[in-house]
């Protein structure tokens, strides 16, 4: 690109500017158009490109986030992933001197001339039809061209293969996603592959394809063995060819189609004379072995292995994504060190380098999220232009650029003005606005195959993006009892079998529509319908505007399910539904607003789990003190009249079973259950105080036995109480039915939709138990399974009173809001990284009820 076209194209916007000052938003509007028209790339031979042909892509190997890359399993191999896939391959030839190429013998004569024609290979059974040729020789030659301005990491656009008699250009655009056709053949040992120069085309077709090279010939590292004094292709071609080629060519943009006849025959050149030239220079590496060998007795050097030894060494090569620290700090680093070298002050300094840092950061979060290179969105120059003036309006900004804004900066350009005027801005408040952006429906950041993984990353990221959370195995080891308690607690509560299926299904703008199981996602993607965004586990992007697709409200969540793991830390081993919204309080909701349960009950492993709960019953407590509601109610039966008397509800904590305080429904019962079972042979000490957790219950008045029986049933309700009859073979008198506590507004619980049966493994947690077994004995006998689950009811008349005063200040409002506390103290107690996309700390529970919907509020029961 010319830079006087620049010149001017700047000087325009500079005369723009003073324009401006009178209407900003012509002149962005004028920008954008401008930048929209004004090729960024040169177009050659009427050639032209579709706008950012990798945006067809289904299946991206490299994505564009902060995550490694990940090589090729290959089924047959356990190996793990860091080392090379064919590895064993690669090792047999760099050992093995008597493997040489069979082309040396075979291929004596390769015609110089390109006269023939071409074979321009863009279909799947054309590169199917190739791969069978390939399979058949024993040598061929390659060469790829890639495209990088426009690209993140860059893309193969090209692919040159000439066998003696033939040559092909493959279109890597077109076939991108069915490249790996070509596996077999690059991977077989038996073929020899001829390069020049190919640490490059190694890598590439490992990031774009999975494609290995295994038993290559590098006409470069021949060079090197035989001293030329040059090693580019181009002397080569002149030398042994008498070939002029035009290297300026290797820069053209290879994404145009049609390629000019230019561009062909350059191509063509890259790859066709390169066996004729492998020859050659084998030729002379077997010469000089006998010709220099001579002069040494015993072993041999042998010139021609370790040209195919470097080569080979050179296939052992394998793909990785650059990574630094922290995004933009090398690039940071390096415009500093060239633009700065002046004496500067201290302070200057640091503040230099902290706004070189922060547009670093910022242009390489745009160039991933566009999928564009980092020169593209926001040169260097313009970079350091940038820091030092500190242009205060978007229009100085466009004006300090050294280069005409790309369109990644116009549309940002609120951002980047941001950025630069306030200095107080942290990196990670700037990348939360740029998210904000991203999630807002008009935003105007694309979601591709590119970006997917980059986004959903930013998504679940809070606080720090680059230090992402520990997955559940990767914790820090518990101790003895702690872990044994745990296991035990996994095994008895977590979830037998998978709860949800775990191949997603997204919308071109990224939102989440449904899960749904592998088979439904190859329906889509063999029919075009859709892309591929991710592998493990695996995830689509649909190419076409989906009819049911969710809107913007909160009811998409239910056309979702969920993934199979904690939706906080990541464990996928074990996980416990988890209530958001405690039982006590959702139990007494009006129906209409208990029909969104699914979005409030969330997989959770063990220790999170543990921890969710116990930020829940802690906020318990803050809710009792502040509603005036106790979270245990203390009854004091006085000669037949009886007052609730209010007392906080400290009462789970094991220290607190007597005094003035109320007794946790557990307690109670597990202290009943012991007496009534055991007292007799128990340890009067023991005894004692056990009798004093009953008699806290019944204001410190002497209990009788028939006390303790109605002790057991505290906390319950009917449904329970007749189950826990049933299952104790206790006889259900008049007296437990007629106990206070139900008249005194003791839910009635059926028919309200609830299953209780499934409850109980919820919000309880191993530990409490574990921490409440000082009670020994008393408390193993009495905490049965089904008293486990009751205690959970304990808070019942609690939530009641809480839930009725909020509908009676506040309506439904009150109790949408009072949700909404509910998933705050979750999120703020978790930070969960893997929360389903749909789910929102807001989420209404409003949703349109059909006529017979069981939940239509209007709906006469
Ligand atoms: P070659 O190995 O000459 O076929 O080059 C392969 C690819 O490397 C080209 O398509 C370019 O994308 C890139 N490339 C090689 N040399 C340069 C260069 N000097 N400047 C920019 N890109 C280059
Ligand atoms: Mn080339
Ligand atoms: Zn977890």
């Amino acid at each position: 690109m010319a830079g006087g076209s620049r010149e001017k194209t700047r000087a325009a916007i500079v005369v723009a500017c003073f324009v401006a000052a009178i209407s900003g938003a012509i002149l962005l509007r004028r920008l954008r158009k401008r930048s929209r028209s004004r090729s960024r790339s040169p177009k050659i031979g009427g050639g032209s490109i579709e706008e950012k042909p990798q945006e067809k892509f289904k299946r991206v190997l490299a994505d564009n986030s902060y995550s490694p890359f990940k090589h090729l399993k290959r089924d047959d191999k356990g190996s793990p992933t860091e080392l090379h896939p064919y590895e064993e391959e690669i090792t047999y030839l760099l050992q093995n001197p008597s493997v040489l190429p069979d082309f040396v013998s075979d291929n004596g004569n390769v015609p110089l001339d390109m006269s023939g024609s071409y074979t321009w290979v863009d279909t799947e059974p054309q590169l199917k039809s190739l791969a069978g040729i390939l399979s058949g020789e024993k040598v061929f030659a390659v060469d790829t061209e890639q495209h990088s301005f426009r690209s993140f990491l860059g893309f193969t656009a090209l692919m040159q293969i000439s066998t003696v008699k033939e040559d092909f250009l493959i279109d890597t655009i077109a076939l991108h996603d069915v490249m790996d056709i070509l596996r077999p053949v690059f991977a077989d040992p038996s073929i020899c592959k001829v390069f020049h120069g190919a640490d490059n085309d190694v890598i590439w077709l490992q990031r774009d394809f999975h494609i290995y090279v295994v038993n290559m010939f590098d006409t470069a590292k021949a060079c090197e063995i035989l001293s030329k004094p040059q090693k580019s292709l181009a002397y080569l071609l002149e030398v042994y060819c008498g070939v002029i080629t035009d290297k300026t060519l290797q820069r053209e943009d290879w994404r145009i189609r049609p390629l000019s006849m230019e561009m062909i025959k350059y191509a063509r050149c890259d790859a066709h004379y390169l066996l004729y030239i492998a020859n050659c220079l084998s030729s002379e590496l077997h010469s000089k072995n006998t010709s220099e060998t001579s002069s040494f007795s015993g072993d041999k050097l042998n010139f021609f292995f370790e040209a195919s030894r470097r080569s080979n060494a050179v296939c052992m090569q394998l793909y990785a994504k650059e990574t630094e620290p922290s995004p933009g700090t090398s690039a940071a680093t390096s415009i500093f060190s060239r633009t700065f070298n002046q004496k500067l002050d201290l302070a200057k300094v640091s503040e230099l380098k902290e706004i070189i840092w922060k547009l670093c950061a910022w242009r390489d979060l745009m160039a991933r999220i566009h999928d564009e290179s980092l020169r593209y969105v926001l040169s260097d120059q313009s970079i350091s232009a940038l820091a030092v003036k500190l242009p205060k309006v978007p229009q100085q900004i466009y004006g300090t650029m050294t280069e005409s804004p790309s369109p990644i900066v116009v549309s940002h350009i609120d951002e980047l003005h941001n950025l630069l005027k306030n200095s107080n801005l942290s990196i990670d408040d700037l990348f939360d606005n740029i998210l904000e952006m991203r999630l807002d429906p008009v935003g105007c950041c694309p979601l591709s195959a590119y970006n997917y993984a980059l986004l959903s990353q930013l998504s679940s990221k809070r606080g720090d993006m680059f230090n992402f959370s520990l997955s559940g195995s990767e914790k820090v080891a518990q101790t003895g009892s702690k872990r044994a308690s745990r296991e035990l607690f996994i095994k008895k509560f977590s979830c037998k079998s998978p709860v949800y299926h775990n191949c997603r299904i997204y919308a071109s703008d990224g939102r989440l529509l449904c899960y749904c199981d592998r088979k439904k996602l190859e329906w889509y993607l063999q029919r075009d319908l859709a892309k591929m965004v991710e592998n493990d586990p695996p995830a689509i992007v649909l190419l076409f505007e989906p009819k049911g697709r969710p809107d913007d409200e909160d009811n998409d969540f239910y056309i979702q399910s969920k993934r199979n793991i904690c939706v906080s830390c990541g464990e996928e081993k074990h996980y416990i539904r988890y209530r958001i919204i405690p039982s006590c309080y959702r139990m007494h909701f009006p129906e209409h607003l208990k029909s969104h349960r699914s979005h409030d009950i969330v997989l959770l492993c063990v220790d999170c789990h543990e921890k969710a709960h116990k930020a829940a019953e802690r906020y318990k407590r803050k809710v009792a003190e502040e509603f005036g509601v106790p979270l245990f109610v203390q009854k004091i039966v006085d000669s037949g009249e009886e007052k609730v008397i209010a007392s906080i509800g400290l009462t789970n904590n094991k220290n607190s079973n007597g005094g003035g305080k109320g007794v946790s429904p557990l307690h109670l019962r597990t202290a009943a259950m012991a007496l009534l079972r055991h007292g007799s042979s128990m340890p009067s000490e023991r005894r004692d105080q056990l009798m004093e957790t009953v008699k806290a219950y019944y204001g410190g008045r002497e209990v009788s036995e028939k006390d303790l029986e109605s002790a057991l049933l505290v906390g319950m309700n009917p449904n329970e109480r007749r189950r826990f009859g049933k299952k104790k073979g206790l006889p259900l008198t008049s007296d437990y039915k007629s106990t206070t506590l139900i008249k005194n507004g003791f839910p009635s619980n059926i028919g309200n939709g609830e299953n209780h049966s499934d409850n109980g493994h919820n919000n309880i947690s191993y530990s409490d138990n574990h921490d409440n077994n000082d009670s020994s004995e008393a408390c193993e006998v009495g905490v049965l399974e089904s008293d486990r689950r009751l205690s959970l009811l304990g808070h019942g008349p609690h939530g009641k009173l809480v839930v009725e005063q909020l509908l009676e200040k506040y309506g439904d409002e009150g109790i949408l809001q009072f949700c909404q506390k509910w998933r705050e103290i979750f999120v703020e107690a978790l930070q969960p990284q893997f929360l389903p996309g749909g789910w929102n700390i807001k989420h209404s529970g409003k949703r349109d009820f059909g006529d017979y919907s069981v939940y239509n509020p209007t709906k006469k029961v």
